[in-house]
């Protein structure tokens, strides 16, 4: 046996560091009330704890669990602590659920509490008499932002329960296997399924996650993360970065790109993490008004494909290094991160951002294999793509309650998601399974046909879907949102993939839109467009 000592790896223990060892650094949230509220770790540890007080008074025991319906800010960022910290699951529900969803979600977690920010009032009120199991609703705000006369049962003031709670809190010991908080998957199909995450798996993820050639966050950094704290933990970074002590920036509600223009200048902020289609809307802004950054230098983009267009913008224009990293609600959420190895170094520039643009290599702890439709792994040739599959101890290994039975093929995980591995271990992702186009027999993969379209000036947004077609079953239509003030034909769009692509990929047809489907996790709705084209006739059927 080893003679170290046994320390359980639990959540409280970040909190508890970054108070002790960087207790007046700052977390600065844009509020829900309008104006920028600043303060320390060690305010964040101190209120945590009072919260943990609430909790308990309210009777919240270990294992149960407190929803939140909040934006990334600072009251959020106590739940993290508070709930977790004492025992208690934090259920992070995504408020752009529809409210039917979101009581269906809430029922099934079987919540106890759930705090809310006041943006989401009017959701809390349509949804509020549907759930079984709330005991009350609390409101992230001050008292005199009350709701004078709402229909909402059991109106509890956040506020005021930290104000009447006592700041004197051991963070309890307990298993670090014990449940810390859960996550439900959007569900495209079916119902929404929970993955339930551990102390320990978070703790370790929080590790893996900091590495330089991960997320590399460190003290020096200021770090604001677009990507929602109801979306898979905003990747991890409310725990990640303050166990580095790295100043934190919440955006709040404001993910237009003007507010986060302004708070990334005025936090002088050097990394930031979100889906792509977040980018776009800042790097509109800032392009349409000759600004550039004086302080960003570092961006993880991932949830889907980053267009590799976007990441030249970012690289070329505007100097910030891009890393393309890919993971799942079911994998904590971090899979592999895109970063160069020294061997690379001596790669010619078109090499690098080649190797740059796929979702890159595992990250230490997370196991990724190619196999085909019997289970056989595939080799690591950059050519042969495959059915993904991961292990690791931050990987799913049955949903909450059980639901849908045991996921996992002789110990791994199915990710759903199609793929190539290079000699490099570097993994592309060619397409979801469901999303790929079979066309006779053959696979068409529409991540690649999207990023040629979005390289095109004319394109703010493309899509691919396949469609009937007689002889070949499906074709891939490109489905394409026009810039403003660009034009662009059909046939100059199908023009442009000469030369890029095998000629047999090309799309059959490009149709026009003024918008394409966005879920509750900014990603397009490829299901939504295959309904919206279910009876589309391709001019070549
Ligand atoms: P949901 O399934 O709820 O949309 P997730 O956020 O868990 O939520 O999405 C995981 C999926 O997102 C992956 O299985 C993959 O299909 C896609 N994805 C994530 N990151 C990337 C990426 N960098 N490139 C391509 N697809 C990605």
């Amino acid at each position: 046996m080893g003679q170290m000592m046994d320390q359980p790896l639990l959540i409280s223990s970040i909190i508890q560091h970054a108070d002790r060892h960087f207790g007046d650094n700052e977390i600065v949230s844009r509020r829900v009330e309008g104006d920028i509220h600043r303060y320390t770790y060690h305010d964040c540890h101190t209120r945590s704890r009072q919260l943990a007080n609430a909790l308990g008074t309210l009777g919240v025991k270990m294992g149960d669990r407190v929803a939140t319906l909040a934006w990334n800010g600072y009251r959020h960022l106590e739940a993290y602590y508070g709930v977790s910290g004492s025992g208690a699951v934090l259920h992070t529900v995504n408020p752009r659920l529809h409210p039917e969803q979101i009581a269906y979600i809430v029922n099934h977690a079987e919540d106890q509490y759930l705090m809310f920010d006041m943006t989401f009032l009017p959701v809390v009120e349509a949804f509020a008499a549907h759930c079984t199991t709330v005991k009350g609703f609390i409101a992230l705000c001050d008292r005199d932002r009350m709701p004078a006369d709402s229909k909402i049962p059991n109106l509890l003031c956040y506020e005021e329960l930290i104000a009447a709670a006592s700041t004197d809190y051991e963070w309890p010991l307990f298993d670090e296997n014990s449940a810390s908080s859960l996550c439900y998957t959007s569900g495209t199909t079916g119902n929404p399924k929970g993955a339930l995450y551990s102390h320990r798996s978070t703790i370790l993820h929080s590790f893996a996650s900091t590495m330089p050639d991960s997320l590399n966050v460190s003290g020096r950094d200021s770090v604001l993360p677009v990507v929602p704290m109801f979306h898979v933990n905003a990747w991890g970074l409310p725990y990640s970065v303050p166990l580095t002590g790295a100043k934190m920036v919440f955006p709040g509600p404001a993910l237009d790109g003007k507010s986060l223009y302004e708070l990334f200048e005025q936090e002088q902020v050097t990394f930031s993490a979100g889906v792509p289609t977040v980018w776009l809307g800042l790097l509109n802004y800032v392009a349409d008004n000759n600004l550039t950054f004086s302080s960003f230098k570092r961006t993880v983009i991932g949830g889907s494909a980053c267009p590799p267009a976007m990441m030249k913008t970012l690289r070329h224009r505007y100097g910030i290094e891009v890393v393309h990293a890919w993971g799942m609600t079911e994998m904590s959420p971090l899979g592999t991160s895109c970063t160069l190895q020294s061997k690379h170094m001596g790669l010619s520039e078109d090499d690098k951002q080649a190797k740059l643009e796929k979702q890159g290599h595992a990250i230490y702890g997370v196991d990724i294999k190619i196999v085909d439709d019997a289970g056989l792994e595939l080799p690591w040739d950059g050519k042969t793509y495959g059915n993904l599959l991961v292990k690791g101890p931050w990987i799913i290994s049955s949903y909450y309650k059980q639901e849908g039975g045991s996921v996992l093929e002789d110990g791994w995980f199915p990710t759903g998601d199609v793929a190539t591995i290079d000699g490099d271990g570097y993994m592309q992702i060619t397409d979801r399974s469901k999303d790929v186009i079979k066309s006779g027999g053959e696979w068409i993969g529409t991540i690649d046909l999207e990023n040629i379209a979005m390289a095109h000036p004319a394109v703010l947004q493309a899509a691919c879907i396949g469609v009937f077609h007689p002889k070949w079953d499906e074709r891939p239509l490109l489905i394409v949102v026009k810039r403003a003030s660009f034009d662009v034909t059909r046939e100059e769009l199908l023009a442009f993939y000469e030369g890029k692509i095998a000629k047999w990929w090309t799309p059959d047809d490009v149709a026009f839109v003024d918008a394409l489907p966005i879920g509750a996790t900014g990603k397009f709705l490829k299901n939504k467009m295959r309904e919206q084209f279910k009876e589309y006739k391709l001019p070549t059927a």
